[in-house]
Protein backbone atom coordinates (compact mmCIF):
# COMPACT_ATOMS: atom_id res chain seq x y z
CA UNK A 1 0.00 0.00 0.00
CA UNK A 2 1.50 3.70 -0.81
CA UNK A 3 2.80 4.92 1.80
CA UNK A 4 1.26 8.64 1.29
CA UNK A 5 -1.72 6.94 0.87
CA UNK A 6 -1.69 4.87 4.57
CA UNK A 7 -0.76 8.37 5.59
CA UNK A 8 -3.87 10.19 4.46
CA UNK A 9 -5.85 7.56 5.66
CA UNK A 10 -4.00 7.18 9.20
CA UNK A 11 -6.11 10.44 11.22
CA UNK A 12 -8.82 12.67 10.56
CA UNK A 13 -7.31 15.95 10.87
CA UNK A 14 -7.55 18.00 14.18
CA UNK A 15 -6.71 21.37 12.64
CA UNK A 16 -6.79 23.34 9.61
CA UNK A 17 -3.29 22.79 8.89
CA UNK A 18 -3.09 18.99 9.38
CA UNK A 19 -5.91 19.55 6.73
CA UNK A 20 -4.59 21.06 4.46
CA UNK A 21 -2.18 18.83 4.17
CA UNK A 22 -4.12 15.87 4.23
CA UNK A 23 -6.33 17.49 0.91
CA UNK A 24 -2.58 17.83 -0.52
CA UNK A 25 -1.73 13.75 0.05
CA UNK A 26 -5.01 12.65 -1.20
CA UNK A 27 -5.26 14.47 -3.73
CA UNK A 28 -1.71 13.72 -5.21
CA UNK A 29 -3.00 9.79 -4.62
CA UNK A 30 -6.14 10.21 -6.03
CA UNK A 31 -4.68 12.26 -9.65
CA UNK A 32 -2.72 8.97 -9.89
CA UNK A 33 -5.53 6.95 -11.16
CA UNK A 34 -7.56 7.72 -14.18
CA UNK A 35 -11.11 6.68 -14.06
CA UNK A 36 -12.38 4.81 -16.62
CA UNK A 37 -16.06 2.70 -16.68
CA UNK A 38 -18.03 2.07 -13.99
CA UNK A 39 -17.95 -1.82 -13.31
CA UNK A 40 -20.63 -2.09 -10.74
CA UNK A 41 -22.62 -0.91 -7.80
CA UNK A 42 -21.96 -2.93 -4.75
CA UNK A 43 -23.41 -3.03 -1.29
CA UNK A 44 -21.59 0.23 -0.30
CA UNK A 45 -20.74 1.65 -3.49
CA UNK A 46 -19.42 2.35 -6.52
CA UNK A 47 -16.86 0.37 -8.61
CA UNK A 48 -14.67 2.01 -11.47
CA UNK A 49 -11.95 0.60 -13.67
CA UNK A 50 -9.40 2.55 -13.41
CA UNK A 51 -5.79 3.49 -14.81
CA UNK A 52 -2.35 3.77 -12.29
CA UNK A 53 -0.89 6.60 -14.35
CA UNK A 54 2.26 5.23 -12.52
CA UNK A 55 2.65 1.77 -13.18
CA UNK A 56 0.32 1.24 -16.16
CA UNK A 57 -2.25 -1.53 -14.15
CA UNK A 58 -5.18 -1.46 -14.55
CA UNK A 59 -7.47 -1.37 -11.06
CA UNK A 60 -10.60 -1.37 -10.33
CA UNK A 61 -11.64 1.33 -7.35
CA UNK A 62 -13.98 0.57 -4.58
CA UNK A 63 -15.49 3.95 -4.06
CA UNK A 64 -17.16 3.74 -0.46
CA UNK A 65 -18.92 7.32 0.80
CA UNK A 66 -18.03 7.96 4.16
CA UNK A 67 -19.20 11.01 6.62
CA UNK A 68 -22.16 11.47 5.77
CA UNK A 69 -23.34 8.28 5.51
CA UNK A 70 -24.26 5.39 7.90
CA UNK A 71 -21.89 4.86 10.53
CA UNK A 72 -22.02 0.98 9.01
CA UNK A 73 -20.57 1.94 5.81
CA UNK A 74 -17.49 3.00 7.70
CA UNK A 75 -16.94 0.60 9.77
CA UNK A 76 -17.07 -2.44 7.28
CA UNK A 77 -14.74 -0.19 4.93
CA UNK A 78 -12.15 -0.41 8.08
CA UNK A 79 -12.59 -4.00 8.57
CA UNK A 80 -12.06 -4.55 4.84
CA UNK A 81 -8.92 -2.49 4.75
CA UNK A 82 -7.47 -4.01 7.61
CA UNK A 83 -7.92 -7.12 6.90
CA UNK A 84 -6.75 -6.96 3.66
CA UNK A 85 -3.38 -5.23 4.37
CA UNK A 86 -2.36 -8.42 6.10
CA UNK A 87 -3.78 -11.08 3.77
CA UNK A 88 -1.60 -12.05 0.71
CA UNK A 89 -2.23 -14.91 -0.97
CA UNK A 90 -2.17 -15.72 -4.66
CA UNK A 91 -6.19 -16.77 -4.06
CA UNK A 92 -6.93 -13.53 -2.17
CA UNK A 93 -7.70 -10.55 -3.94
CA UNK A 94 -4.72 -7.49 -3.51
CA UNK A 95 -5.21 -4.30 -2.47
CA UNK A 96 -3.06 -1.80 -3.54
CA UNK A 97 -3.74 1.44 -2.19
CA UNK A 98 -6.37 3.23 0.31
CA UNK A 99 -6.93 6.69 0.31
CA UNK A 100 -9.99 9.08 1.53
CA UNK A 101 -11.13 11.68 -1.07
CA UNK A 102 -13.61 14.33 -1.30
CA UNK A 103 -15.55 12.63 1.65
CA UNK A 104 -14.99 9.13 0.13
CA UNK A 105 -12.78 6.06 0.47
CA UNK A 106 -11.70 4.78 -2.66
CA UNK A 107 -10.07 1.37 -2.38
CA UNK A 108 -7.67 0.18 -5.14
CA UNK A 109 -7.89 -3.32 -5.73
CA UNK A 110 -6.23 -5.67 -8.64
CA UNK A 111 -8.29 -5.42 -11.73
CA UNK A 112 -10.38 -8.88 -12.28
CA UNK A 113 -12.25 -9.83 -15.52
CA UNK A 114 -14.87 -11.73 -14.61
CA UNK A 115 -16.44 -13.81 -11.41
CA UNK A 116 -17.51 -17.50 -10.39
CA UNK A 117 -21.00 -16.66 -10.42
CA UNK A 118 -20.53 -15.80 -14.26
CA UNK A 119 -18.71 -18.64 -14.84
CA UNK A 120 -21.38 -20.59 -13.35
CA UNK A 121 -24.62 -18.24 -15.29
CA UNK A 122 -22.66 -18.30 -18.85
CA UNK A 123 -24.14 -20.89 -20.73
CA UNK A 124 -21.41 -20.61 -23.43
CA UNK A 125 -19.31 -22.48 -20.81
CA UNK A 126 -19.37 -26.37 -19.86
CA UNK A 127 -17.52 -27.08 -16.93
CA UNK A 128 -15.69 -30.27 -16.80
CA UNK A 129 -15.24 -32.46 -13.51
CA UNK A 130 -11.50 -30.91 -13.99
CA UNK A 131 -12.62 -27.31 -13.77
CA UNK A 132 -14.92 -27.71 -10.85
CA UNK A 133 -11.99 -29.39 -8.97
CA UNK A 134 -9.92 -26.28 -9.98
CA UNK A 135 -12.48 -23.76 -9.10
CA UNK A 136 -13.02 -24.95 -5.73
CA UNK A 137 -9.80 -25.87 -4.92
CA UNK A 138 -8.50 -22.45 -5.51
CA UNK A 139 -11.87 -21.37 -3.58
CA UNK A 140 -10.60 -23.79 -0.89
CA UNK A 141 -6.90 -22.56 -0.95
CA UNK A 142 -7.95 -18.94 -0.55
CA UNK A 143 -9.75 -19.87 2.59
CA UNK A 144 -7.03 -21.95 3.87
CA UNK A 145 -4.65 -19.09 3.92
CA UNK A 146 -7.84 -16.70 5.91
CA UNK A 147 -8.34 -19.57 8.60
CA UNK A 148 -4.32 -20.08 8.76
CA UNK A 149 -4.68 -15.79 9.45
CA UNK A 150 -7.61 -16.89 12.30
CA UNK A 151 -9.70 -14.78 9.76
CA UNK A 152 -13.12 -15.49 8.93
CA UNK A 153 -14.57 -14.68 5.40
CA UNK A 154 -18.25 -14.71 6.30
CA UNK A 155 -19.48 -13.61 2.97
CA UNK A 156 -18.98 -16.70 0.83
CA UNK A 157 -20.38 -16.62 -2.36
CA UNK A 158 -19.59 -16.66 -5.92
CA UNK A 159 -19.86 -12.95 -7.01
CA UNK A 160 -17.44 -12.70 -4.35
CA UNK A 161 -14.98 -15.47 -5.96
CA UNK A 162 -13.37 -12.85 -8.28
CA UNK A 163 -11.38 -14.39 -11.60
CA UNK A 164 -8.18 -12.83 -13.04
CA UNK A 165 -7.04 -12.96 -16.86
CA UNK A 166 -4.24 -15.45 -15.76
CA UNK A 167 -7.24 -17.92 -14.61
CA UNK A 168 -6.51 -17.29 -10.86
CA UNK A 169 -9.56 -17.44 -8.53
CA UNK A 170 -9.44 -14.98 -5.60
CA UNK A 171 -11.35 -14.50 -2.76
CA UNK A 172 -12.72 -10.47 -2.33
CA UNK A 173 -15.23 -8.65 -0.43
CA UNK A 174 -14.08 -8.97 2.92
CA UNK A 175 -16.54 -6.40 3.93
CA UNK A 176 -17.80 -8.84 6.75
CA UNK A 177 -14.57 -10.58 7.66
CA UNK A 178 -12.93 -10.42 10.74
CA UNK A 179 -9.98 -11.91 13.26
CA UNK A 180 -12.14 -14.84 15.24
CA UNK A 181 -9.70 -16.78 18.20
CA UNK A 182 -10.95 -15.80 21.25
CA UNK A 183 -13.72 -18.50 22.53
CA UNK A 184 -16.02 -16.53 23.91
CA UNK A 185 -16.21 -13.47 20.96
CA UNK A 186 -19.94 -13.11 20.30
CA UNK A 187 -20.56 -12.08 16.56
CA UNK A 188 -23.62 -10.87 14.80
CA UNK A 189 -24.91 -14.19 12.79
CA UNK A 190 -26.90 -12.10 10.07
CA UNK A 191 -24.05 -12.32 8.11
CA UNK A 192 -23.32 -14.01 4.63
CA UNK A 193 -25.95 -14.24 1.55
CA UNK A 194 -28.82 -16.09 2.48
CA UNK A 195 -28.30 -19.23 0.35
CA UNK A 196 -25.16 -20.08 1.75
CA UNK A 197 -26.14 -19.45 5.29
CA UNK A 198 -24.84 -21.94 7.69
CA UNK A 199 -27.55 -23.59 9.70
CA UNK A 200 -25.81 -22.82 13.33
CA UNK A 201 -25.96 -19.30 11.82
CA UNK A 202 -29.91 -19.70 10.29
CA UNK A 203 -30.45 -21.15 14.28
CA UNK A 204 -29.47 -18.03 15.68
CA UNK A 205 -25.78 -19.32 16.73
CA UNK A 206 -23.90 -16.43 18.55
CA UNK A 207 -20.73 -18.07 18.61
CA UNK A 208 -19.38 -19.58 15.68
CA UNK A 209 -16.25 -20.60 13.55
CA UNK A 210 -14.59 -21.19 10.02
CA UNK A 211 -17.04 -23.64 9.78
CA UNK A 212 -19.57 -21.18 8.28
CA UNK A 213 -16.96 -20.70 5.54
CA UNK A 214 -17.16 -24.22 5.18
CA UNK A 215 -20.43 -24.66 4.39
CA UNK A 216 -20.82 -21.70 2.39
CA UNK A 217 -18.00 -23.50 -0.01
CA UNK A 218 -19.97 -26.71 0.08
CA UNK A 219 -22.94 -24.33 -1.39
CA UNK A 220 -20.45 -23.22 -3.99
CA UNK A 221 -19.31 -26.46 -4.34
CA UNK A 222 -22.72 -27.95 -5.11
CA UNK A 223 -23.44 -24.88 -7.32
CA UNK A 224 -20.53 -25.61 -9.58
CA UNK A 225 -21.90 -29.28 -10.14
CA UNK A 226 -25.83 -28.27 -10.40
CA UNK A 227 -24.98 -24.83 -12.53
CA UNK A 228 -27.66 -23.00 -10.09
CA UNK A 229 -28.03 -22.29 -6.67
CA UNK A 230 -28.09 -25.19 -4.31
CA UNK A 231 -30.52 -23.64 -1.92
CA UNK A 232 -32.00 -21.37 -2.57
CA UNK A 233 -34.41 -19.91 0.36
CA UNK A 234 -36.60 -16.88 0.46
CA UNK A 235 -36.84 -16.26 3.95
CA UNK A 236 -34.54 -18.17 6.96
CA UNK A 237 -36.90 -20.32 8.02
CA UNK A 238 -37.61 -21.56 4.32
CA UNK A 239 -34.08 -21.97 3.78
CA UNK A 240 -33.48 -24.13 6.64
CA UNK A 241 -37.03 -25.83 5.47
CA UNK A 242 -34.59 -26.18 1.71
CA UNK A 243 -31.76 -27.25 3.58
CA UNK A 244 -33.48 -30.36 5.61
CA UNK A 245 -35.02 -31.19 2.61
CA UNK A 246 -31.95 -31.93 0.63
CA UNK A 247 -29.53 -33.19 3.88
CA UNK A 248 -32.43 -34.78 6.02
CA UNK A 249 -33.85 -33.09 9.15
CA UNK A 250 -31.15 -32.87 11.45
CA UNK A 251 -31.56 -35.07 14.71
CA UNK A 252 -30.10 -33.97 18.04
CA UNK A 253 -27.85 -37.04 18.44
CA UNK A 254 -26.39 -35.75 15.11
CA UNK A 255 -25.93 -32.13 15.88
CA UNK A 256 -26.58 -32.30 19.70
CA UNK A 257 -25.72 -28.36 20.23
CA UNK A 258 -28.73 -27.69 17.80
CA UNK A 259 -31.85 -27.64 20.30
CA UNK A 260 -30.03 -25.26 22.47
CA UNK A 261 -29.55 -21.72 20.02
CA UNK A 262 -31.17 -19.39 20.23
CA UNK A 263 -33.60 -19.75 17.31
CA UNK A 264 -33.67 -23.13 17.10
CA UNK A 265 -37.26 -24.54 16.21
CA UNK A 266 -38.31 -28.12 15.53
CA UNK A 267 -39.06 -28.93 11.83
CA UNK A 268 -41.26 -31.79 10.99
CA UNK A 269 -38.55 -34.79 10.29
CA UNK A 270 -37.85 -35.58 6.88
CA UNK A 271 -35.15 -38.47 6.02
CA UNK A 272 -32.13 -37.40 4.09
CA UNK A 273 -32.61 -38.37 0.11
CA UNK A 274 -29.22 -40.01 -1.31
CA UNK A 275 -27.00 -36.82 -2.00
CA UNK A 276 -26.66 -39.18 -5.53
CA UNK A 277 -29.89 -38.48 -6.24
CA UNK A 278 -29.22 -34.76 -5.90
CA UNK A 279 -25.54 -34.97 -8.52
CA UNK A 280 -26.32 -37.73 -10.16
CA UNK A 281 -22.95 -37.29 -12.39
CA UNK A 282 -20.76 -35.96 -9.85
CA UNK A 283 -17.90 -38.49 -8.48
CA UNK A 284 -17.91 -40.85 -5.16
CA UNK A 285 -14.72 -39.12 -4.29
CA UNK A 286 -17.00 -35.28 -5.13
CA UNK A 287 -19.72 -36.40 -3.25
CA UNK A 288 -18.07 -37.77 -0.16
CA UNK A 289 -16.00 -34.05 0.04
CA UNK A 290 -19.45 -32.31 -0.26
CA UNK A 291 -21.34 -34.50 2.38
CA UNK A 292 -17.95 -33.53 4.67
CA UNK A 293 -18.41 -29.95 3.65
CA UNK A 294 -22.49 -29.87 4.43
CA UNK A 295 -22.22 -31.79 7.72
CA UNK A 296 -25.40 -30.02 10.28
CA UNK A 297 -22.85 -30.05 12.88
CA UNK A 298 -20.00 -27.52 13.06
CA UNK A 299 -17.76 -29.28 15.32
CA UNK A 300 -17.82 -32.18 12.79
CA UNK A 301 -18.06 -30.72 9.98
CA UNK A 302 -14.40 -30.96 8.15
CA UNK A 303 -12.33 -28.15 8.10
CA UNK A 304 -10.94 -26.24 5.31
CA UNK A 305 -7.59 -27.81 5.64
CA UNK A 306 -8.50 -31.07 5.73
CA UNK A 307 -10.80 -31.07 2.48
CA UNK A 308 -8.17 -29.45 0.31
CA UNK A 309 -6.49 -32.60 1.45
CA UNK A 310 -9.55 -35.00 0.59
CA UNK A 311 -8.96 -37.47 -2.00
CA UNK A 312 -11.12 -35.73 -4.64
CA UNK A 313 -8.26 -33.57 -4.80
CA UNK A 314 -5.84 -36.20 -5.19
CA UNK A 315 -8.12 -38.64 -7.50
CA UNK A 316 -8.01 -38.39 -11.83
CA UNK A 317 -8.93 -36.18 -13.29
CA UNK A 318 -6.62 -34.08 -12.40
CA UNK A 319 -7.79 -30.24 -11.73
CA UNK A 320 -7.68 -27.99 -14.68
CA UNK A 321 -4.55 -25.50 -14.77
CA UNK A 322 -5.72 -21.90 -14.19
CA UNK A 323 -4.42 -20.74 -17.33
CA UNK A 324 -7.01 -22.97 -18.53
CA UNK A 325 -9.89 -22.98 -16.99
CA UNK A 326 -13.12 -21.78 -19.19
CA UNK A 327 -14.35 -18.13 -18.86
CA UNK A 328 -16.76 -15.93 -19.66
CA UNK A 329 -15.83 -13.06 -21.99
CA UNK A 330 -14.40 -10.20 -19.77
CA UNK A 331 -16.61 -7.69 -17.97
CA UNK A 332 -18.14 -5.19 -20.34
CA UNK A 333 -18.23 -7.39 -23.06
CA UNK A 334 -20.23 -10.42 -21.72
CA UNK A 335 -23.75 -11.30 -22.99
CA UNK A 336 -26.59 -10.70 -20.49
CA UNK A 337 -26.72 -12.56 -17.31
CA UNK A 338 -28.85 -15.92 -17.92
CA UNK A 339 -30.97 -17.86 -15.56
CA UNK A 340 -32.16 -20.13 -13.12
CA UNK A 341 -35.42 -21.46 -11.76
CA UNK A 342 -36.70 -22.73 -8.47
CA UNK A 343 -39.11 -20.11 -6.91
CA UNK A 344 -41.49 -22.33 -4.96
CA UNK A 345 -43.42 -21.75 -1.95
CA UNK A 346 -41.64 -22.52 1.15
CA UNK A 347 -42.03 -24.36 4.55
CA UNK A 348 -45.28 -23.36 6.38
CA UNK A 349 -44.71 -22.26 10.45
CA UNK A 350 -47.73 -24.10 11.48
CA UNK A 351 -48.09 -22.71 15.33
CA UNK A 352 -46.20 -20.24 17.65
CA UNK A 353 -42.83 -18.64 16.94
CA UNK A 354 -39.63 -19.45 18.21
CA UNK A 355 -39.42 -22.55 20.42
CA UNK A 356 -42.32 -24.01 19.98
CA UNK A 357 -42.91 -23.74 16.44
CA UNK A 358 -43.04 -26.67 14.42
CA UNK A 359 -42.08 -25.80 10.65
CA UNK A 360 -43.55 -28.36 7.71
CA UNK A 361 -41.61 -28.34 4.37
CA UNK A 362 -44.78 -28.62 1.70
CA UNK A 363 -42.61 -30.66 -0.52
CA UNK A 364 -40.37 -33.38 0.96
CA UNK A 365 -37.08 -35.56 0.07
CA UNK A 366 -35.46 -34.22 -3.62
CA UNK A 367 -38.39 -32.49 -4.34
CA UNK A 368 -37.71 -29.16 -1.61
CA UNK A 369 -37.57 -26.68 -4.65
CA UNK A 370 -38.42 -28.81 -7.77
CA UNK A 371 -34.44 -28.52 -8.81
CA UNK A 372 -33.32 -32.47 -8.77
CA UNK A 373 -36.93 -33.51 -11.00
CA UNK A 374 -36.61 -30.26 -12.86
CA UNK A 375 -33.10 -30.38 -13.59
CA UNK A 376 -33.37 -33.67 -14.51
CA UNK A 377 -36.29 -33.09 -17.05
CA UNK A 378 -34.85 -30.32 -18.06
CA UNK A 379 -31.97 -31.95 -19.38
CA UNK A 380 -33.92 -34.06 -21.85
CA UNK A 381 -35.86 -31.01 -23.05
CA UNK A 382 -33.78 -28.44 -23.75
CA UNK A 383 -31.35 -31.35 -25.64
CA UNK A 384 -33.30 -32.96 -27.25
CA UNK A 385 -31.97 -36.30 -26.14
CA UNK A 386 -33.62 -38.74 -24.03
CA UNK A 387 -30.07 -39.42 -21.82
CA UNK A 388 -29.23 -37.38 -19.37
CA UNK A 389 -26.01 -34.85 -19.32
CA UNK A 390 -24.04 -34.00 -16.42
CA UNK A 391 -25.41 -31.26 -14.50
CA UNK A 392 -22.33 -29.21 -15.00
CA UNK A 393 -22.95 -29.16 -19.02
CA UNK A 394 -26.84 -29.14 -18.23
CA UNK A 395 -27.90 -25.59 -19.71
CA UNK A 396 -31.69 -26.28 -19.72
CA UNK A 397 -32.15 -24.45 -16.24
CA UNK A 398 -30.76 -21.39 -17.43
CA UNK A 399 -33.98 -20.22 -18.38
CA UNK A 400 -35.07 -17.10 -17.27
CA UNK A 401 -33.67 -13.97 -15.24
CA UNK A 402 -32.37 -14.90 -12.24
CA UNK A 403 -33.77 -13.92 -8.70
CA UNK A 404 -31.68 -11.17 -7.13
CA UNK A 405 -28.84 -12.64 -4.64
CA UNK A 406 -30.20 -12.21 -1.31
CA UNK A 407 -27.25 -10.07 0.50
CA UNK A 408 -26.87 -9.06 4.12
CA UNK A 409 -28.55 -6.27 5.29
CA UNK A 410 -26.61 -3.08 6.17
CA UNK A 411 -28.79 -2.15 8.93
CA UNK A 412 -27.51 -4.59 11.32
CA UNK A 413 -23.99 -2.58 11.46
CA UNK A 414 -26.18 0.42 11.49
CA UNK A 415 -27.64 -0.62 14.75
CA UNK A 416 -24.58 -1.63 16.39
CA UNK A 417 -23.72 0.94 18.94
CA UNK A 418 -20.46 -0.80 19.65
CA UNK A 419 -19.58 -0.77 15.86
CA UNK A 420 -20.01 3.19 15.96
CA UNK A 421 -17.77 3.55 19.03
CA UNK A 422 -15.06 1.30 17.70
CA UNK A 423 -15.29 2.96 14.71
CA UNK A 424 -14.52 6.55 15.91
CA UNK A 425 -12.15 5.13 18.36
CA UNK A 426 -10.68 2.85 15.38
CA UNK A 427 -10.23 4.61 12.32
CA UNK A 428 -8.07 6.70 13.35
CA UNK A 429 -5.34 4.03 13.64
CA UNK A 430 -6.02 2.83 9.81
P1 LIG B 1 -21.05 -6.41 -3.58
O1 LIG B 1 -20.88 -5.43 -2.47
O2 LIG B 1 -22.46 -6.52 -4.06
O3 LIG B 1 -20.44 -7.76 -3.28
P2 LIG B 1 -18.84 -5.18 -4.96
O4 LIG B 1 -18.87 -3.82 -4.40
O5 LIG B 1 -17.79 -6.10 -4.43
O6 LIG B 1 -20.27 -5.85 -4.85
O7 LIG B 1 -18.66 -5.12 -6.54
C1 LIG B 1 -19.54 -4.38 -7.39
C2 LIG B 1 -19.20 -4.73 -8.84
O8 LIG B 1 -17.83 -4.42 -9.11
C3 LIG B 1 -19.38 -6.19 -9.17
O9 LIG B 1 -19.88 -6.29 -10.49
C4 LIG B 1 -17.99 -6.74 -9.10
O10 LIG B 1 -17.83 -7.87 -9.93
C5 LIG B 1 -17.15 -5.57 -9.57
N1 LIG B 1 -15.82 -5.66 -8.96
C6 LIG B 1 -15.54 -5.63 -7.64
N2 LIG B 1 -14.22 -5.76 -7.43
C7 LIG B 1 -13.64 -5.88 -8.64
C8 LIG B 1 -12.29 -6.07 -9.11
N3 LIG B 1 -11.27 -6.15 -8.25
N4 LIG B 1 -12.08 -6.15 -10.43
C9 LIG B 1 -13.10 -6.07 -11.30
N5 LIG B 1 -14.39 -5.93 -10.95
C10 LIG B 1 -14.67 -5.82 -9.63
Amino acid sequence: MASTAAAAAAAPATTAKVSEVDNLLTKRVADRYLKREVLGEGTYGVVYKAIDTKTGQTVAIKRIRIGQQKEGVNFTALREIKLLKELKDPNIIELIDAFPHKGNLHLVFEFMETDLEAVIRDRNIVLSPADIKSYIQMTLKGLAYCHKKWVLHRDMKPNNLLIGADGQLKLADFGLARIFGSPDRKFTHQVFARWYRAPELLFGTKQYGSGVDVWAAGCIFAELLLRRPFLQGSSDIDQLGKIFAALGTPKPSQWPDMVFLPDYVEYQYVPAPPLRSLFPMASDDALDLLSKMLTYDPRARISVQQALEHRYFTSVPAATNPALLPRPPPKGESHPKVSDINQHDGPTVLSPPRKSRRVMPQRQGIELDGSANETRRATGESTGKSEEMPMSIDFSVFGSRPPPRPTINSSIFRGAILDKILYSRRYAQV
